[in-house]
């Protein structure tokens, strides 16, 4: 059987139903067609299950894009404020955890549920669990339908064609590599992929010298490719996670360094300098352990000082030597850890293909891409949420 809507929405995520709700506040009758069986899986999972829904601070400088002016014409269109404000018409209770970041203060499901909600306001469909077969361009004029969408659950035409299938992060919730397919089929170039925001794996020396340290966490400061991050870095059985990490993984291209200020508040020479000059007679590694984790300053010692030896054997170029290695420990990592524990994934479809006020493909009217299959990519704490918000909403204005 062939039906016709007017908008056909390719992904049930937030990107996808943030379109749909705002198409359909237009009057737009609109199709989401999903290949899970539940809508808006990553919400669910996200934010450890409270889903850091938005961030305070979004603005275009924390995205990582080809081209960082795309976001801004969307990102100035649907802010932070005007989520929250939709958060709290549902009476939605949230709270800021940190540096701009909002979250649920009970469970997801409630951000699901009110998009779900908005969407049957608007008499948008759903029609899950089923296999997008083919996507056919059809001859159109402006009476007559422009796609084909061939399913598993039969076939549909529409005038407007929205591809809101995210990235490549988590296969086994349903992310697929079917948008990149999509714009490779109208011939839209796409930026290269990798995963993101999923922290490093060590190359195999500094896995072997950091061994042991699984589970220790501290405070840091983490540079890559020119930008910091002040957040916790933690040591896992391969590598290292934590926020910092996270953040520092989205920068991150093979072959590049990353440094990481293992003592961020404290001029740690200085420090070493006063408690000298005091006539502190404790061996380095113990007074290291009063601003690190003892087995992480242990194993700076083993690695980059002669010791054990208490301070006052210790020379002032020694010990600067060292300082500088903390101020500045540099690593090449291995890789990221990919996309099985990855939050996001960097590159996709080329902005220029796009237009930044609709998300439509430039060389083929009626075509939208949406959300995580763009080249715009979000720092860890939301931002990733807010830009699928905004581009959806940019999209459903014109659909
Ligand atoms: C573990 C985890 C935690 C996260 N936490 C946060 C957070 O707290 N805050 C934040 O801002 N971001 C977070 N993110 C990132 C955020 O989830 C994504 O950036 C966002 O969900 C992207 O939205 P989207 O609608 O573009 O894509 P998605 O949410 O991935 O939705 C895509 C939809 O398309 C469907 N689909 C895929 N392929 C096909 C196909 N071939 N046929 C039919 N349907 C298909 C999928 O089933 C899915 O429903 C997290 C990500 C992960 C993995």
């Amino acid at each position: 059987m062939l039906k016709h809507s007017e908008v056909i929405i390719i992904g049930a995520g937030g990107a996808g139903m943030m379109c749909a709700i705002q198409a359909g506040r237009r009057g737009r009758q609109v199709l989401l067609l999903d290949h899970a069986k539940k809508i808006g899986g990553k919400i669910l999972i996200s934010g450890g299950g409270r889903c850091n829904f938005t961030n305070t601070g979004a603005g275009p400088n924390n995205y990582v894009s080809q081209n960082p002016h795309f976001a801004k014409s969307a990102l100035a269109r649907y802010t932070p404020s005007d989520f929250i404000e939709l958060v709290r018409e549902h009476g939605i209770r949230f709270h800021e955890k940190k540096l701009g970041q909002q979250f649920c203060d009970f469970s997801a499901q409630e951000i699901v549920n009110m998009l779900q909600n908005e969407c049957e306001k608007v008499n948008a469909e759903f029609q899950l669990h089923t296999e997008i077969r083919a996507i056919e361009k059809l001859a159109g004029d402006s009476e007559s339908p422009r796609f084909r969408v061939k399913t598993s659950l039969g076939e549909h035409t529409c005038d407007s064609l929205v591809i809101a299938c995210g990235g490549l992060s988590i296969p086994k919730i349903g992310a697929s590599g079917f948008g990149y397919v999509v714009a490779k089929q109208f011939g839209l170039k796409l930026i290269d992929r990798a995963a993101a925001l999923d922290g490093f794996i060590l190359s195999d020396q500094d896995a072997r010298r950091f061994d042991g340290l699984a589970g220790v966490a501290f405070d840091a400061k983490i540079t890559c490719n020119g930008i910091t991050f002040h957040e916790a870095i933690l040591f896992t059985h391969a590598g290292l996670s934590g926020p910092a990490t996270l953040q520092a993984s989205l920068h991150w291209h093979t072959g590049d360094n990353v440094v990481v200020d293992t003592t961020p508040h404290t001029d740690i020479f200085d420090w070493f300098l006063q408690k000298k000059k005091a006539g502190n007679k404790s061996l380095v590694k113990n007074l290291l352990s009063e601003v690190l984790p003892s087995r992480l300053a242990e194993r700076f010692c083993e690695l980059y000082f002669n010791d054990p030896r208490p301070l006052p054997d210790v020379s002032e170029k020694e010990l600067k030597v060292f300082c500088e290695t903390l101020k500045a420990w540099t690593f090449i990592p291995k890789d990221t850890v990919g996309y099985s524990k990855a939050e996001v994934t960097r590159g996709g479809v080329d902005t220029n293909e796009l237009s930044s006020k609709t998300m439509e493909a430039k060389k083929v009217p009626g075509l939208y891409f949406i959300g995580e299959v763009v080249d715009v990519t979000g720092w860890l704490g939301g931002y990733n949420f807010q830009w699928a918000w905004a581009s959806g909403a940019a999209a459903g204005e014109v659909v």
